[in-house]
């Protein structure tokens, strides 16, 4: 089994979110299952810099982007062999997909059908003779025209899935973009790319592959209703027999408390006392007053309203009157990242915030916190959580997407008989979330409670395993129904409908 696995981002090369760490683990779990698997993504400078064994594959000039060279070379880490795309005019520069001042890069959409172009070469076998994947895995909207510029193919072409991390970013641009992207001129239809008078990547990803998976089953029957389809709902719910939900893992050698160089000292779930060190280097790295026995309440997270950080926010002066510290690490929203560091002066030694993107600050934060809070107003996967749990934090979480397959609500009964791994809430509000943030408390305040809650917690295996497994399996169902699509054209070159009933 080849398979060609494509995104925007990876760790190391380059990360900005979930999507990076996905890409980082899922390959290598799949490798260890003896999946043939590669994978693609700009030559960032960053990916340029971390990448090993680089050497030019292919060079090229490309009537729209200019040069272009695909480069191969082994992920730093873990050996997997990896096609840089290396298109100067479009991917050198800093920042992935917008500049310092957080404004998304004008040409994204040529950036990101260029990306797919290229993989869509090498899945035909255009561009790399010696290797075809049979199935290409393509994620989220930046990658969404790769099933379409494949369905293009007069050839026989790999069967391909298209994984949607987040439904929320479709990859919309207005249609005048639509020329340069190298399609067909009728892919911009109703059954096609067009979505309310724009081009959507994210619907050419639904409509022209031949599976798709969201990061949690509780996600892919979300993003069929009104409340978390984004307007795609009716799409997906007639394709929804080809769409199913796998969640995430998350990558074990570098989330692990017993061997992580990042903390202050080494623990596990059978000794805590590691834990109590971190958490007290914790609070001198962020200027918290040494208090070993307050709980501390960490909110990891990018600042935007999808994780709720407008609520979280407006809710530290009431967590402030409880006996708690409070730290946050996150960036995003402007005007949100101002405040939150002027409520760092007004409640010194008690509440910390750190702007900016950490991720070794982010393994310290895991380790030091008593209490993860992880609100979301949607949340296909949720791997922050399952950082937090892995490290001894409590999540006290938004019952929604992914959350709900992860995280057990400590009922009664849950804690009497040990399932229970975090508080659950279910309203978008301040006081649905500050009264589980209560409910975790009154726990931290009875250890024996606690320990059992911590301990179950640390103790649930999320490794990527059992999600290499479910999709080595989907792949291999793909496989021999790669030549059938969802639409194709008919002789009159308009489109049958791209539903699955
Ligand atoms: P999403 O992908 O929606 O941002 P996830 O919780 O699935 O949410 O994944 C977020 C990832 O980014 C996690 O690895 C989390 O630890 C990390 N992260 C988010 N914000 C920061 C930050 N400011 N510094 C370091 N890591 C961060």
């Amino acid at each position: 089994m080849r398979v060609l696995f494509a995104a925007s981002e990876i760790y190391p090369l380059a990360k900005t979110g979930g999507l990076a760490d996905v890409g980082a683990a899922l390959p290598v779990a799949l490798a260890e299952r003896g999946v043939d698997v590669r994978l693609i993504l700009p030559a960032y400078p960053e990916a340029l810099e971390a990448a090993a064994n680089k050497s030019v594959h292919v060079k090229f000039e490309d009537a729209v982007a200019g040069t272009t060279r695909l480069i191969t070379a082994r992920m730093p880490d873990s050996g997997l062999p990896v096609w840089l795309v290396d298109t100067p005019l479009l991917f050198n520069r800093r920042g992935l997909y917008q500049d310092q001042n957080g404004i998304d890069w004008a040409d994204n959409a040529e950036r990101f059908a260029h990306l797919s172009r290229i993989a869509a070469g090498i899945g035909l076998g255009r561009l790399a003779l010696e290797w075809r994947p049979d199935v290409v895995h393509a994620n989220d909207w930046h990658l969404g025209l790769l099933p379409a510029f494949l369905h293009t193919a007069q050839a026989p072409r790999p069967a391909t899935l298209f994984t949607i991390h987040n439904l929320a970013y479709q990859g919309l641009f207005p249609t005048s973009v639509f020329p340069k992207l190298g399609l067909p001129s009728n892919f911009l239809s109703v059954d096609g790319l067009e979505f309310y008078g724009k081009v959507s990547f994210l619907k050419a990803g639904i409509c022209f592959s031949d599976h798709m998976t969201t990061v949690s089953r509780t996600y892919a029957h979300e993003v069929t209703t009104q409340e978390f389809g984004c307007g795609l709902e009716g799409l997906l719910r007639r394709r929804k027999r080809a769409l199913s939900g796998i969640l995430n893992g998350i990558d074990g050698r570098i989330w692990d408390p017993s061997g992580d160089p990042h903390l202050a000292a080494p623990f596990g779930r059978q000794h805590l006392a590691g834990k109590s060190v971190c958490k007290a280097a914790l609070q001198r790295e962020l200027g918290l007053a040494p208090a070993s026995d307050l709980p501390l309440v960490v909110y990891v997270s990018r600042l935007t309203e999808q994780k709720m950080a407008d609520l979280v926010l407006k809710s530290v002066p009431d967590i402030m009157r409880r006996q708690v510290q409070m730290a946050i690490l996150g960036e995003g929203d402007a005007g949100l990242e101002r405040q939150f560091i002027d409520l760092a002066q007004l409640y010194p030694g008690q509440f910390a915030a750190y702007i900016g993107y950490e991720e070794p600050l982010a393994h310290r934060f895991h380790a030091g916190a008593d209490i993860l809070l992880h609100p979301s107003r949607f949340e296909p996967c949720g791997l922050t959580p399952l950082y937090a749990l892995r490290y001894g934090a409590v999540p006290v979480v938004r019952g929604v997407g992914g959350l709900v397959d992860t995280v057990i609500d400590a009922t009664d009964e849950k804690l009497r008989r040990g399932t229970a791994n975090g508080v659950v809430f279910e309203e978008v509000s301040p006081v649905a979330m500050l009264a589980a943030l209560d409910r975790a408390l009154a726990l931290y305040a009875q250890p024996i409670l606690w320990r059992r809650l911590q301990s179950f917690g640390m103790s649930q295996d999320f490794g990527w395993n059992a999600s290499a497994r479910h999709y080595s399996n989907l792949y291999r169902k793909l496989v021999p129904d790669a030549e059938p699509t969802p639409a194709t054209l008919d002789r009159r070159g308009s489109w049958h409908r791209c539903a699955e009933a």
